[in-house]
């Protein structure tokens, strides 16, 4: 068992380190437990041309790369691993890696959103076999091959958008024929002469070799029920993000897509010293920046929090979880 620690702050995106980088400089010695894929979902950017100060743009994982620097800089401790239970029923607050728990008195949840998948068999099969996730990450393995781009949202345009760079041919097969996106990145694709477009479709498999490599995509058309082969080399899943708060929804307020509800402006959870900040909490702006500012304004308000407790005599300390189940409060 460790000693208490004033801060953890569980998750390595944007408002994780920005949190971390916040509560360094007050002198509160953070541990971060960024999780094994630290970075969040920068990692699977390409080209970040709107955060502020990058005046020439700059890739996602090497923004997130200084980001982590910066808070290291400052005194952050880092342990890249996963989180695998938290107990909120008293203070100190309690967050396990396996067996190993650590202590706190504040907690900062910036553990983001994660990519949706399909839910197809055949998807999970071929997974880092043809199907993938992340167009940065993959895009270099399709050079001059046909890629398939699911969704119709902005993920979708900007990965498509993306593939273009190596891809010879980039399909996009949305389930409707409106899209999500917004028309300026409809628009880009469009304009973009690799891409073409499949709308009232849907993947309903992913096929391959016996081998295990992707050669197709069966879709399915909505509205006449038809299907039909389309073949590609790979499929790029782009169809939205699911916050990661599994570990939280027992102890948290949440709504029913289980994005955190903290109090209206601030980052206060239901459980005091408990603080969430970033995608996890927001399905509205889900960008880098206002990540990094819900980071600052977590850890601002654990720095009074802390400030709070140490000013309080002891016996009203005591205690103040306690009596807290893990039972939601919705
Ligand atoms: P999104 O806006 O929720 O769009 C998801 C898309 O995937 C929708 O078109 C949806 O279809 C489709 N979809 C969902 N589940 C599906 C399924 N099971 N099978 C087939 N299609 C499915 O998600 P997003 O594109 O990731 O964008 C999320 C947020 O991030 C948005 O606010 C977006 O503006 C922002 N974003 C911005 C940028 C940028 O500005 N550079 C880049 C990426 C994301 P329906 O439309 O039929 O529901």
């Amino acid at each position: 068992m460790s000693d208490v620690r004033d801060v953890i702050i569980i998750g390595g995106g944007p408002a994780g380190y920005t949190a971390a980088l916040y509560t360094a400089r007050a002198n509160l010695n953070p541990l971060v437990i960024e999780g094994f894929n630290w970075g969040g979902q920068l990692m699977i950017t390409s080209d970040v041309e709107n955060y502020p100060g990058y005046a020439d743009g700059v890739l996602g994982p090497a923004m997130m790369a200084d980001f982590r620097r910066q808070a290291e800089r400052f005194g952050a401790e880092f342990v890249t691993d996963d989180v695998t239970r938290v107990d909120f029923s008293e203070q100190p607050l309690r967050v396990y890696i396996g067996e190993e728990e650590h202590q706190a008195d504040a907690v900062i949840v910036a553990t983001g959103a994660s990519a949706r998948q399909l839910g197809l068999h055949s998807e999970q099969t071929l997974q880092g076999r043809g199907v993938s996730y992340c167009a940065t990450c993959d895009g270099a393995f399709f050079r001059d091959k046909v890629v398939v781009v699911a969704g119709g949202g902005d993920s979708a345009m900007e990965e498509a958008t993306f593939l273009t760079r190596f891809a010879s041919k980039v399909v996009i097969a949305h389930r409707r024929d409106e899209f999500r996106a917004s028309p300026i990145m409809v628009d880009r694709a469009r304009a973009n002469e690799k891409i073409e477009f499949v709308l009232n479709a849907v993947v309903e498999e992913v096929l391959g070799t016996e081998n295990g490599h992707v050669t197709g995509v069966r879709l399915r058309d909505t509205s006449t029920g038809k299907t039909s082969k389309l073949e590609a080399d790979g499929l790029f899943v782009a169809i939205g993000h699911d916050p990661n708060t599994a570990l939280f929804l027992d102890w948290l307020d949440h709504d029913e897509q289980g994005y955190l509800v903290p109090e209206a402006g601030s980052t206060r959870t239901n459980i005091p010293g408990v603080f969430a900040a970033g995608d996890v909490s927001d399905h509205t702006y889900r960008q880098a920046v206002t990540a990094a500012g819900s980071g600052t304004m977590a850890a601002l308000d654990a720095q009074r929090f802390l400030e709070e407790q140490r000013h309080r005599p002891a016996s009203a300390n005591r205690g103040q979880t306690e009596g807290l189940t893990p039972v939601a409060r919705t």
